[in-house]
């Protein structure tokens, strides 16, 4: 059986780069940037004020505090054509106008009263280009700004704006087809009857989809037959990746993995040493990626997180797939009954002292969800250990909301 870490790299292995297209900057949040960005010019584009306040001379201003003649006011998208500050006088001035001839610095209102409308007295000394902000100070014409490769953030769509660029070109977002299998299965929306459970995984794992930047693309269940089996999966395959819970251990009416290579799906690997998911398999048809998950909903959502997550940030061009890993110290001892597989504990991350703890966020039977919700992180218990003792030292894969300060 495959360990983990050969599982994942395995996968990743198996991943090629989803296709290129052009993304207004606000859709392109978050995905990943395909060319260098070269500034079309200077930024700023003119000497401009860096505060409200006086443009003056500052030859002038050698002795505090000193008066000098108001000429012109320069508000902020007004033009400094034709304004010049001469001997003995300012310019009053706003933040972000441009610096008229003649200045070399700013005094903030602050350090100024002005006597009548004609006249400041400026009562702080003044330094040569104090509070101006410099042409191509910032960024100058012709530099690789931002490089491709780059993940593009808020402050990334703030400098391609300022550089003219409404439009840039980033890797696809993956559509990706998520199916359920079983009889027991019903859509969410009426109380179970006995026999019954509700759809969570499909909802779930679309959800997990979205928030990795994927578009989910919904197939619904298939029953526990072929012809149901190979009605959805043949759909699912359209896709630009394709995600199925349920219906891939070994039992008889587990039908998925059958159905797949029936559907020219080569299976790369089934069953991992890890727990929980141990039954997940993994598939490429043409390049496509295929993942089989487990049926039950931890198991589902902890195998998505694992493999699924990191298999789809590589499709959009990213670099580090994997979680940031934190190295934290067992709150409680964990035994592990079956040492041969790689034990992923849902647990709470919890700072106390400068120090990371992974606390056990509840019982760890794979069949109970709360310990789910409840959970922040998983911390990787690793195979030949039977036992680990609290205050020992495990990675933690932080994928929460927040972390315990305690
Ligand atoms: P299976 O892998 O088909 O043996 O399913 C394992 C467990 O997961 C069973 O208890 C199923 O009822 C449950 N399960 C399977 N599919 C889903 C689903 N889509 N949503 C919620 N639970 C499911
Ligand atoms: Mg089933």
């Amino acid at each position: 059986m495959l360990s983990y870490e050969q599982a994942r790299q395995i996968v990743l292995e198996n991943i090629t780069s989803a296709g290129i297209e052009q993304a207004d900057l606000v859709d392109a949040i978050g995905r990943v940037l395909v060319e260098d960005i070269v500034a079309p010019w200077d930024m700023p584009l003119w000497d401009n004020s860096a505060m409200d306040g006086y443009a003056v001379r500052s030859a002038d201003c050698n002795q505090t505090p000193c008066k000098l003649k108001v000429t012109g006011y320069i508000p902020a998208g007004a033009r400094a054509d034709g304004i010049e500050v001469k001997a003995g006088c300012a310019v009053k001035i706003m933040t972000g106008a441009p610096i008229p001839s003649g200045a070399d610095a700013v005094v903030p209102f602050e350090e100024t009263e002005e006597t009548s409308g004609e006249q400041v007295v400026i009562q702080a000394s003044v330094v040569m280009r104090q509070h101006i902000r410099f042409r191509g100070e910032d960024v100058r014409a012709g530099q690789s700004v931002i490089t491709a490769g780059t993940i593009i953030r808020p402050p990334e769509v703030s400098m391609l704006a300022s550089l003219g660029r409404s439009r840039v070109p980033v890797f696809l977002r993956p559509v990706v087809a998520v199916l359920s299998t079983g009889d027991e299965l019903i859509e969410v929306g009426r109380t179970p009857a006995a026999g019954e459970i509700i759809n969570s995984n499909t909802l779930a794992l679309a959800a997990a989809v979205r928030e990795a930047g994927g578009i989910p693309r919904i197939i619904g269940i298939a029953r526990d037959n072929l012809e149901s089996h190979r009605d959805k999966l043949r759909e699912g395959l359209k896709a630009d990746m394709l995600v199925t819970s349920a219906g891939v251990s070994a039992g008889d009416r587990d039908l998925v993995r059958v159905v797949l290579e029936e559907l020219g799906v080569k299976q790369v690997f089934w069953k991992v040493g890890i727990k929980p998911g141990k039954p997940t398999a993994f598939g490429v048809k043409d390049g496509k990626p295929v993942f089989s998950l487990p049926g039950n909903p931890v198991a589902s959502l902890i195998t998505f997180e694992e493999f699924v997550r990191p298999a789809l940030l590589r499709m959009m061009g990213q670099r580090q797939v994997l979680r940031p890993t934190f190295r934290a110290l067992l709150r409680e001892d964990v035994k592990n009954r079956e040492s041969d597989r790689t034990i992923l504990l849902r647990i709470r991350l919890e700072r106390e002292g400068g120090q990371f703890f992974a606390a056990p966020s509840g019982k760890q039977q794979t069949g109970l969800l709360k310990t789910m919700v409840n959970s922040a992180a998983i911390a990787v218990i690793p195979p030949g250990r039977s036992f680990m003792a609290a205050g020992e030292e495990v990675d933690v894969h932080f994928f929460g909301s927040h972390i315990d300060l305690i």
